[in-house]
């Protein structure tokens, strides 16, 4: 016998990879040259090079342990005293060593922080539509539950009528996520102000503190000279989950940390609760080579003029054909609206022409569909003539 919830969590395959299969399956009987899969969001730019310095510095200096060996459980201190410089360098963040908890990317963040913060089954955690799906996994599995706020349509950012009345005696957290998956937007300083004002007023009414998750893997990967904004800036009661999956283009290395800054509410006991939830969950020591390369690539990043060039690529070119395109500032997807109302529909046509799109239904967003663009530019440009005659279908 095993768990009757895992079971059914284990069986159930997700949209995205099952389109992925479906590419991968289907490159074998047409070709992979005309098989056009936007399903997936694996970075396609490299690593930059200080990735493989740092790696082959380590083998060729290091003794086996100082390379394998496990680490305190929240990560290295001096990986996390590094991490600390680098965010008050760049943020003036005020934040040290211990604010720190290194894990396995963004999804070990977010099991960790929501594990440490769920209290009562009664809980409850917002998420703003369009989210990434895995968060309503993290969060039954940390015993609470989501209460989703709808879309706003018209410009992707948070509608604050919603999210005040989404406002409960049992909200714990609230989830968000810029740049967006998958709307490819970015959160601007007035949103943050004013989210910033509803989660204080309301936190001060329903007599707790209500915790911003800011979930940033994407957070460096931001277009149009766009200012990357910290966000305990705005709202002091923030729990940052941060990856490299996306800003070094390593997720299979899976690296990242969570930051539980002083200026949160009960933070060192926050902090400690993530420790007690990273050891229950027997997310402790992070990869250890990975936590000594990201400390040597602080401040570098995967050049991300290749994403520029293919958001620039397909937004114009799907506008072009007439197809209605949310502005991307960020990320690399682009968030388009199905021609028709279900966009399953939209993507079982375009699955026809071995053109894959993710329908946005489990983003919390029916009605749109997520290109994703981290691809290869001749592949864009290959897949217009398809993309056209998806397009001509309702004209
Ligand atoms: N959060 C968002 C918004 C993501 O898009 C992803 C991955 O695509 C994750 C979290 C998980 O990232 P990681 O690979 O670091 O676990």
């Amino acid at each position: 016998m095993a768990s009757k919830e895992m079971y059914a969590l284990g069986s159930q395959a997700s949209v995205i990879r099952d389109l992925f299969a479906y590419g991968q399956e289907q490159a074998k009987i047409v070709g992979s040259e005309h098989v056009f899969d936007f399903s997936i969001g694996n970075p396609t730019v490299p690593a930059p090079a200080c990735v493989k310095e740092a790696m082959e510095d380590m083998l060729d200096t290091r003794e086996s342990v100082a390379i394998h060996g496990y680490t305190a459980a929240a990560g290295d201190a001096v990986v996390r005293q590094g991490l600390a410089d680098y965010m008050n360098q760049t943020y003036d963040a005020g934040v040290k060593a211990n604010n720190f908890y290194m894990t396995c990317g963004a999804a070990a963040s977010l099991t960790i922080t929501l594990k440490a913060l769920v209290e009562t089954p009664q809980d409850e955690v917002l998420l703003v539509a369009p989210f990434f799906p895995e968060y309503t996994v993290f969060i039954h599995n940390a015993g609470a539950h989501e209460v989703i706020l709808p879309p706003d349509t018209k410009n992707f950012q948070i509608s604050m009528e919603a999210m005040e009345q989404a406002i409960t005696p049992h909200t714990r957290a609230v989830i968000i996520n810029s740049p967006n998956n998958p709307a490819g937007t970015v959160y601007s300083a007035d949103t943050y102000t004013k989210l910033a004002a509803v989660l204080n007023r309301k936190s001060k009414e329903i007599g707790h503190p209500i915790y911003l998750i800011s979930d940033e893997p994407y957070r460096e990967i931001i277009y149009d000279g766009l200012p990357i904004l910290y966000v305990p800036k705005f709202y002091p009661n923030t729990v940052i989950c941060y990856s490299y999956s996306k800003s070094l283009s390593l997720p299979g290395e899976r690296i990242g940390y969570i930051l539980v800054p002083d200026c949160a509410a009960d933070a060192h006991h926050v902090y400690t609760a993530v420790c007690g939830a990273g050891r229950a969950m027997g997310f402790v020591c992070a990869p250890h080579i990975f936590q000594d390369v990201v400390l040597k690539c602080l401040g570098q990043f995967s050049d991300v003029k290749l994403y520029d060039d293919n958001r620039k690529l397909l937004y114009n070119g799907l506008k072009d054909m007439g197809y209605e395109c949310v502005y991307p500032s960020g990320a690399f997807y682009l968030f388009v609206k199905s021609p028709e109302p279900d966009a399953c529909a939209f993507s079982e046509k375009a699955k026809k022409l071995n053109l894959l799109i993710v329908p946005a239904d489990s983003f919390g967003c029916p009605g749109y569909v997520r290109i994703s663009y981290c691809v290869d530019p001749d592949m864009i440009r290959r897949s217009f003539a398809a993309f056209q005659t998806l397009i001509d279908q309702y004209k």
